[in-house]
């Protein structure tokens, strides 16, 4: 079946340096094992795309990207590079490659003009954010003009893993918790929580939100949240919260199939967000495009609903 991918990373070699800095849990070793496909955009990235049926990747830089650099100016001009590198890939292969803009949030007004100029001059497809910035999450009030221009825009942001801000405590001498395993899923579903509690859905009620790695827990949690945010509210003496996190999340939050090749973690999510907000992904080259494909094509669904998760809903939401 036709598949078109939405979590499929590059870099350059000015923006690797980031993948591997200060207080990053993948180290220059682990990191080099994947730096030649991400730097690659020829025969070896068509060829794993091809075997696995993906007709479409639509590209982002890896994490975290120029989001990692302290200085807001140098973070603008390398943002702009790498978008305007990832154009000319696309125009190289322009049925088989669309691009997400890579964001300076070191600014908010800045990331909002790049975003307008990646979509309207350069065709890209909405944006991928890597986590916080420096510390800052995109709940916070120096971002609401940012999400003005992402509504105004109609196009989705994909909010992706980071290491946190600090380590925290708990994975004290268990290194193995850091990164992709554990804490990336912790950071990214809570920053996705931040928005939903901070109210951005009800101050823009038509952004569109995506999430990797099966909604990083959350479809699985939603009884939950809606369940104790209505006590929590009953126990502080405040009012029943208007719309509940479920009913938020349902609305403007999607999510990919990335690195979570498992039936029963796409039925929950099928089941709990609906079948119009699952959408294939692979998470290249971190992971195998032939596992991804082999594992949705064998996904105990129908033939409809497989459709959209492969290729229906990103043609909707990308407007492709
Ligand atoms: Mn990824």
């Amino acid at each position: 079946m036709k598949k078109i991918a939405l979590e499929e990373h590059f870099t350059t070699p000015v923006l690797s340096a980031y993948a591997h800095g200060p207080g990053s849990s993948m180290n220059r070793q682990g990191f080099g094992q994947f730096e030649p496909r991400l730097l690659e955009f020829g025969d070896m990235r068509l060829e794993a795309m091809d075997k696995a049926g993906i007709n479409l990747a639509v590209l982002s830089v890896t994490s975290p990207g120029v989001q990692a650099e302290p200085d807001a100016q140098l973070a603008v001009r390398r943002a702009r590079e790498a978008n305007d590198g990832l154009a000319r890939v696309i125009a190289d292969h322009p049925t088989r490659y669309a691009g997400f803009a890579h964001l300076p949030l070191q600014d908010a007004n800045a990331a909002a003009d790049e975003l307008t100029r990646c979509v309207k001059d350069l065709g890209f497809k909405g944006a991928m954010i890597n986590g916080h910035t420096n510390g800052h999450y995109l709940d916070e009030a120096m971002y609401h003009p940012f999400w003005e221009r992402v509504q105004d825009l109609g196009v989705p942001v994909y909010l992706h893993p980071r290491d946190p801000f600090d380590r925290p405590h708990v994975y004290q001498g268990h290194p193995e918790l850091l990164g992709a395993t554990w804490s990336w899923t912790v950071e990214t579903a809570s920053h996705a929580l931040r928005l939903v509690f901070g109210g951005v859905f009800d101050r823009f009620p038509k952004v569109t939100l995506i999430l990797g790695h099966m909604g990083e827990t959350l479809p699985y949690l939603l009884w939950r949240l809606d369940s104790r945010t209505r006590i929590q509210a009953r126990l502080g003496g405040g009012k029943e919260p208007g719309r509940l996190p479920s009913e938020v999340i349902r609305s403007n939050i999607v999510v990919t199939t990335t690195g979570v090749c498992a039936h029963p973690a796409l039925i929950c999510a099928l089941s709990a967000l609906g079948e119009d907000s699952v959408l294939f992904s692979v998470d290249y080259p971190y992971e195998d495009c032939s596992v991804a494909a082999e594992f949705i094509e064998s996904a105990p669904i129908s033939d409809a609903t497989r459709a959209k998760v492969c290729h229906g809903n990103a043609e909707r939401l990308l407007r492709l």
